[in-house]
C-alpha cells in the first residue's frame, strides 16, 4: 500500500486476489520462498507520457497516455486501452494486475497489460478522435509490438479508435504488423466475432453456471447495465438462448422495457448514431427511462454488470438477491464492490467474477492474432465454437479449482487461484527475472 500510495482500485483488486492464495502458498512453499506475490504486484514496468493534440476550433489539450507492462511470464503482454476522463494510474494498474490472471485462465499464450488516456472521447468529432489517437500512439508506438504488447480496446476505445491508431503505427513503423493491435476492422486484419466476444462470453459463461445448477437461461428475466460493446452482446446472446433482458442504462440514467429491450434500435443509436439510452424511450411510447435511476432495483433473475467498476454496491447486491436474483455474470471489470461480492458469496447464488466470466473478450483477441501469424481468417461459426469452448473450458476450470482447494461453489477463489498457479509457475521456471 505505502508503495502505491493513492491507488485505490489498485489496492482493492490486489487485496481480492491475495485473500484467495492462503492456501495456494501452504501448497507450493516455493511461491513464498521466491516472492512470487511481490513479483507479481510489481509491473514490469509503467509507462506514462504526454499526449498533446488540438481541438477542431484550434486550441491546444494535454493528456496523460499510460501503458502498464505487467506481466509476461505467459506470452506477450496482452490488455485494452481505455480512454475515459476518470484514468489515472490506480486504475490502470488495477486493470492491468485483472488482465494477468484472465489472460491466463484462457489458456492461451498471453501476458497482462493494460494503458489508455484521460481523454474524454465524449462529444468530440471524428478528426478530434482521429488528431488523439495519432499522437497517443507517436509515444505508445516504440513501447509495443506483436511479440512484445499487443493493446486492444476498452471504454471509449472500438473499432474506430483502433482503426485511427494502427493507421499511424503502420505509418511511423512502415510495417504492416497485423498482430500489433487487435480489434481491428474485419477487411484489414480483424476477426470475425471479437465484436460480439466479450457480452456472448459472459452470458456462455452464466449459461455454465446454471448448467451446473440444473438450471438454464431460457424465460429469465435479466437485466444488463451500460450500452456499450460489451452490453449489447451480452444482450443479443441472452435473447438467443431465450432469455427476456428488459433494462440497460448508461451513465446518465436507466432505461426499462417490460416486454424486451429493442436490440435493432439500441444498436442503431449507440453503434450508429452514437446517442444516449434516454432516447429510446422516444421511440417506445411503453419504455421507461430513469434520468439517475439505479438498474439494480429492477427485480430480475439474472444481472450482468457490463459498465464499468465499482458499478454495484452491497446494498445493491442485497436489493437483488432480496428481489430473487439467481446468478449474477461480470461482463465489466471489478464491477461488483468488496461488500456486494460478499453478499452474492453469502447468498449462495451463482456468482461469476469478471476474470473468468469476461475473458471472453481477449481470448477471441488471441484468436485473432493466431489468425494474424498465420494470415488466415475464420469463419464466424468457426471462431464462436472455438469461443464457446473456451468458456466452457474456464468455467470447468475455475469450478474443480473451488473445489479442490476446498471452496465448492464460490467462483471467486477458483478463478484466483487457477489463474495464479498457472502464472506463478511460469515465473518460477524462469528464475529471478
Ligand atoms: P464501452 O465504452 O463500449 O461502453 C461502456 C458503457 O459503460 C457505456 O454504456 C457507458 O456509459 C458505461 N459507463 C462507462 N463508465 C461509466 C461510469 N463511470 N458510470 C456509469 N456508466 C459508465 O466499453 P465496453 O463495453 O468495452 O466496456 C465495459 C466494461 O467491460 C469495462 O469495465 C471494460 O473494462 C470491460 N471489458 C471490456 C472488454 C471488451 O472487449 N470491450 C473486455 C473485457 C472487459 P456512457 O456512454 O454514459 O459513458
Amino acid at each position: 500500500l505505502a508503495r502505491n500510495p493513492g491507488e485505490v482500485e489498485y489496492h482493492q483488486a490486489v487485496r481480492e486476489v491475495l485473500e484467495s492464495l492462503g492456501p495456494v502458498l501452504s501448497k507450493y512453499p516455493e511461491f513464498r520462498e521466491y516472492k512470487i506475490i511481490e513479483r507479481i504486484c510489481e509491473p514490469e514496468r509503467q509507462i506514462i507520457f504526454r499526449v498533446p493534440w488540438q481541438d477542431d476550433q484550434g486550441r491546444v489539450h494535454i493528456n496523460r497516455g499510460f501503458r502498464v507492462e505487467f506481466n509476461s511470464a505467459l506470452g506477450p503482454y496482452k490488455g485494452g486501452l481505455r480512454f475515459h476522463p476518470s484514468v489515472y494510474l490506480g486504475i490502470i494498474k488495477f486493470l492491468g494486475f485483472e488482465q494477468i490472471f484472465k489472460n491466463s485462465l484462457t489458456g492461451m499464450p498471453i501476458g497482462g497489460g493494460k494503458g489508455g488516456s484521460d481523454f474524454d472521447p465524449k462529444g468530440k468529432s471524428d478528426s478530434e478522435i482521429m488528431r488523439f489517437c495519432q499522437s497517443f500512439m507517436i509515444e505508445l508506438y516504440r513501447h509495443i509490438g506483436e511479440n512484445t504488447d499487443v493493446p486492444a480496446g476498452d471504454i471509449g476505445v472500438g473499432g474506430r479508435e483502433i482503426g485511427y491508431m494502427f493507421g499511424q503505427y503502420k505509418r511511423i513503423t512502415n510495417k504492416y504488423e497485423a498482430g500489433v493491435l487487435t480489434g481491428k476492422g474485419l477487411t484489414w486484419g480483424g476477426s470475425l466475432v471479437r465484436t460480439e466476444a466479450t457480452g456472448y462470453g459472459t452470458v456462455y459463461f452464466v449459461e455454465e453456471m446454471l448448467k451446473a445448477r440444473g438450471d438454464s437461461l431460457e424465460g429469465k428475466v435479466c437485466t444488463v447495465s451500460g450500452s456499450g460493446n460489451v452490453a449489447i452482446y451480452a444482450i443479443e446472446k441472452l435473447f438467443h438462448l431465450g432469455a427476456k433482458v428488459v433494462a440497460c442504462s448508461d451513465s446518465n440514467g436507466v432505461l426499462f422495457h417490460e416486454k424486451g429491450i429493442d436490440l435493432d434500435l439500441l444498436k442503431q443509436l449507440k453503434e450508429v448514431e452514437r446517442r444516449r439510452v434516454r432516447d429510446y424511450a422516444s421511440y417506445h411510447s411503453d419504455a421507461v427511462y430513469t434520468e439517475n435511476g439505479n438498474i439494480w432495483d429492477i427485480p430480475c433473475q439474472v444481472a450482468l454488470p457490463c459498465a464499468t467498476q465499482n458499478e454495484l454496491t452491497g446494498k445493491d447486491a442485497e436489493a437483488l438477491v432480496k428481489n430473487g436474483c439467481i446468478a449474477v455474470g461480470e461482463g465489466a471489470n471489478m464491477p461488483t464492490t468488496p461488500e456486494g461480492v460478499s453478499v452474492f458469496l453469502d447468498a449462495k447464488i451463482a456468482y461469476g467474477p469478471a476474470k473468468a466470466a469476461n475473458a471472453g473478450g481477449v481470448a477471441t483477441s488471441a484468436l485473432e492474432m493466431q489468425q494474424n501469424a498465420s494470415r488466415d481468417s475464420w469463419s464466424f461459426e468457426h471462431t464462436e465454437k472455438r469461443l464457446h469452448e473456451i468458456m466452457i473450458n474456464i468455467h470447468k476450470n475455475v469450478a474443480e479449482t473451488a473445489m479442490e482447494f476446498g471452496t465448492p461453489g464460490n467462483l471467486v477463489n477458483g478463478a484466483n487461484i487457477a489463474g495464479f498457479i498457472k502464472v506463478a509457475k511460469a515465473m518460477l521456471a524462469m528464475g529471478l527475472v
